[in-house]
C-alpha cells in the first residue's frame, strides 16, 4: 500500500499579527512544520510528502526549515487561496499511483505517529477516517442576528482535527465535484461526505493543537516539554 501525505501549510497565519509566516515560528528550538514532518515520518505509514506553502516561500522553507532540519519531501508547491484549494493542488502534484492520502495541517504539529498510524489503517479498511474529539462545550447553532436556533445534543458531537485519511481516488473525486459544483468545505472530509462515502471516525487527542494564536504556542511548548520528560 502507498500511503501519501499532502500537508496544506499554506495559511498567512495572519492571525499572529506578525512578520514571520507562523509556519516558521520556533516551537522548543524548532519550527513549527519541521515538528508536523518529523511526525509523519515517524508514523512510519507515508511514502511520499507534498508540501504546499504560501506561493513565493518555497525557497524559504526550503532554505530555512527543510534542509536544516534534514528534513526533505517529495513535492514543495504554492498554495491556493483558501485551504481546500492549496489541498486540491496538493492532490494534483502528488504520484498517480497511491492508495490512500492522508490530509494534515501544517498548523498542527503535536500529531503523534500513533494517531498518523489509526487514521492510515481506518482509510485503508473503510476508505475514509476524520480524526476527532468529543466537544466539551456545549454547541449552539444561531442564526445571522445572533438568535440561538438550536441546541444540539452534545453527546454526539465531535470537533473535527486533521490528519483526514481517504482512499485516494475517493478524495479526487470529492474535491473536483466540490470545485465544479462550487462548494467550498472548511475540511476534507465534508467533501467526501457529500459525494456520499461513509466516513469513520478516529480519535484524536485534544494536545493535537492547530496553532492559531500565540496561546497556542506557549500551550505546545508545554506540552512538549512534558512529553521530552515523559521520554527521558
Ligand atoms: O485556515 P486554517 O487555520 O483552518 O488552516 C488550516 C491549515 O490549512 C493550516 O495548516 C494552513 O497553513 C493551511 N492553509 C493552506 N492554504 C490556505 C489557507 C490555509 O494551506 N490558503
Amino acid at each position: 500500500m502507498h500511503v501519501t501525505a499532502v500537508v496544506p501549510a499554506a495559511g498567512a497565519g495572519t492571525r499572529f499579527g506578525g512578520a514571520v509566516p507562523k509556519q516558521y515560528l520556533a516551537i522548543c528550538g524548532l519550527p513549527m512544520l519541521a515538528w508536523t514532518l518529523r511526525a509523519l515520518a515517524a508514523s512510519g505509514q507515508v511514502d511520499s510528502v507534498i508540501l504546499v506553502v504560501p506561493p513565493g516561500q518555497e525557497t524559504r522553507c526550503r532554505t530555512e526549515i527543510l534542509e536544516p532540519c534534514d528534513l526533505t519531501v517529495d513535492r514543495l508547491i504554492p498554495g491556493g487561496a483558501d485551504r481546500q484549494a492549496s489541498v486540491y493542488a496538493g492532490l494534483a502534484a502528488g504520484p498517480t499511483e497511491t492508495d490512500v492520502v492522508l490530509v494534515h495541517d501544517g498548523a498542527r504539529p503535536l500529531v503523534t505517529p500513533e494517531i498518523v498510524r489509526a487514521a492510515v489503517r481506518v482509510a485503508a479498511t473503510e476508505g475514509a477516517a476524520v480524526v476527532a474529539v468529543p466537544v466539551t462545550d456545549t454547541i449552539k447553532m444561531a442564526d445571522a442576528d445572533g438568535r440561538v436556533v438550536e441546541t444540539p445534543s452534545r453527546g454526539r458531537l465531535w470537533a473535527a482535527q486533521t490528519p483526514q485519511a481517504f482512499r485516494a481516488g475517493w478524495l479526487r473525486e470529492a474535491h473536483a465535484r466540490a470545485l465544479s459544483d462550487g462548494f467550498r468545505g472548511t475540511d476534507d472530509s465534508s467533501l467526501v461526505e457529500r459525494i456520499g462515502h461513509r466516513v469513520w471516525l478516529v480519535p484524536g487527542s485534544p494536545e493535537n493543537l492547530k496553532i492559531t494564536t500565540t496561546a497556542d504556542l506557549v500551550r505546545a511548548e508545554q506540552i512538549l516539554r512534558g512529553r521530552a520528560t515523559h521520554d527521558t
